[in-house]
């Protein structure tokens, strides 16, 4: 089974709108949604939900009030000034450390993990998807992209699934990182702009120190013909390989509008430059092999 993240410098790149292309053209694919700040993978590939699972991450200490004899001990004892004279816990301020609840001698404190979002099991029009949503304001995000990859690859296995497509999170933190380790292969997706090298840059940078192969497609190649052709001077000059370059086209916006994926949706350019992009993948997956 092989593992391929679609992976871009920052969102907005057409990322999403390549995976789901990809979901529609691969064979019996395992689709995981990795981008768990934004899946919006969902919005072009219609999941049928099978299971809705909580998440949960990080501590926060919770107060019995009825065991405090308002001692103070935590108060003095923490350091992030989380407890407030009155013995109350301000949850934004408590980084769930866990020392209040050593030093209170009457055992008045205790730690409660927090409800930090929900992952989903679903199953689509091209094979399983699993995907994830963490609440505004939560952290951890990477710990989440890491569950939805676990439980993509379980499914893979259990169904006997030759490829899991992982649409990643934006930029190079953590879940990206939780994304792309012990991949097969990375596609990178960008855009001639100044912004747009730099982040590719940035990502191959990251799968250089992973030592997984990247191969980069340029979106919206004809919007910046001049810095088009500098960006793939710049590409092949960071011994990257540049598989293709996806026209402007506006049925990508129709096929959001109509909720399905580009190359379901029309067969103009868009569509065979994805399906020759698809074609190069697979190549290089087998010859991996
Ligand atoms: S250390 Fe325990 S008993 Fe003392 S004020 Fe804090 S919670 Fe209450
Ligand atoms: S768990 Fe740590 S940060 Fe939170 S209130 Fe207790 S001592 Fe402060």
């Amino acid at each position: 089974m092989k593992q391929v993240a679609i992976l871009s410098g920052k969102g907005g790149t057409g990322k999403t709108t390549l995976t789901a292309s990809f979901a529609a053209l691969a064979k019996r694919p395992v689709v995981a949604d990795c981008d768990v700040e934004a899946a919006d993978l969902a919005l072009l590939i219609p999941p049928t939900n099978k299971k809705v699972n909580e998440f949960h991450a990080g501590f926060k200490a919770i107060v019995n009030r009825a065991a405090c004899t308002r001692c103070g001990v935590c108060v003095g004892v923490c350091r992030f000034n989380a407890i407030s004279p009155d013995i109350v816990i301000d949850p934004l301020r408590c980084e769930g450390c866990g020392v209040c609840v050593d030093y209170c001698p009457e055992h008045a404190i205790f730690e409660d993990e927090q409800l930090a979002g929900h992952w989903y099991e679903a199953d689509t029009e091209f094979g399983p998807m699993l995907y994830a949503q963490i609440d505004a304001g939560q952290e951890n995000s990477g710990k989440l992209v890491a569950q939805v990859r676990k439980r993509a690859l379980e499914r893979a296995e259990e169904g006997g699934h030759e490829i899991v497509l992982i649409d990643g999170p934006p930029g190079i933190g953590c879940p990206v990182i939780s994304a792309l380790t012990g991949v097969d292969l990375v596609v990178l997706v960008t855009e001639p702009s100044p912004s747009g090298l730099h982040d590719l840059d940035r990502v191959l940078e990251l799968t250089r120190h992973f030592k997984i192969p990247a191969l980069v497609v340029l979106n919206k190649a004809d919007l910046a013909l001049d810095y088009a052709a500098h960006m793939v001077e710049c590409i092949e000059a960071n011994g990257a390989r540049l598989i293709g370059r996806l026209p402007y086209d506006q049925s990508a916006l129709e096929a959001v509008a109509a909720a399905e994926p580009v190359v379901r949706h029309g067969t103009g350019p868009l569509t065979t430059a994805i399906e020759d992009v698809w074609k190069v993948i697979e190549e290089e997956l087998t010859t991996a092999n």
